[in-house]
C-alpha cells in the first residue's frame, strides 16, 4: 500500500476517534445507517430487524461466527444482520454494506420466491457500498458531527 497509495501527503479521514469520544455504540451505527437509507427515499428496517438481529458479539459465552452477514427469512417480514460490530469507521462502512443487502431483500420481498434474489451477485454486494462511499466523504462525516474540519485538496 505504501508504494501505490495516491496522494500520500493528503490527510487520512478517520471518524473512529470521534465515534469513540461521542460514545457511539453498535445500535447508533445501525440507526445512523438506517437514517441515511431512508433520507434517500429507501425503506426503513422493519421492527423484526431491530428485535432479532445480532449487532454485537454476545457477552454470555456463546460461540458465534463473527463474519458479518445479512439474512432473508423469506416470510416478507423477518430480515436480520449478524455482526460483531466494533465502534470504528471501518465497521460503520460494513454496517452500510450489510444494510444494503437487507435493503435489496426489502425491495424484492413481494416478488414470487424465484425472483427474490439479486439480478446478479454483484448487485447485492454493491448496494450498501454505494451508500458507504457517500457516507465516508469528509463533507458527510462533518454533517453528522464526526469530523471537525473538511480540508480541500484543490490545487494540490
Ligand atoms: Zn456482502
Amino acid at each position: 500500500m505504501d508504494l501505490v497509495m495516491p496522494y500520500p501527503d493528503a490527510t487520512q479521514v478517520d471518524a473512529t476517534p470521534a465515534m469513540v469520544a461521542q460514545g457511539w455504540n453498535s445500535t447508533r451505527m445501525f440507526q445512523e445507517s438506517d437514517r441515511f437509507f431512508t433520507s434517500m427515499g429507501l425503506l426503513p428496517m422493519p421492527q423484526e430487524f431491530w428485535d432479532k438481529s445480532m449487532l454485537e458479539k454476545p457477552s454470555d459465552g456463546r460461540q458465534v461466527v463473527c463474519h458479518a452477514s445479512a439474512w432473508d427469512f423469506y416470510n416478507r417480514k423477518d430480515f436480520r444482520i449478524k455482526q460483531c460490530t466494533v465502534v470504528t469507521m471501518d465497521d460503520l462502512i460494513t454496517v452500510h454494506h450489510e444494510m444494503g443487502h437487507v435493503q435489496y431483500f426489502l425491495q424484492y420481498k413481494d416478488q414470487p420466491v424465484s425472483f427474490r434474489d439479486g439480478a446478479n451477485p454483484g448487485f447485492h454486494e454493491a448496494i450498501g457500498d454505494v451508500l458507504a462511499l457517500s457516507v465516508s466523504t469528509p463533507k458527510h462525516l462533518q454533517s453528522i458531527g464526526l469530523l471537525d474540519k473538511v480540508e480541500s485538496n484543490h490545487g494540490t
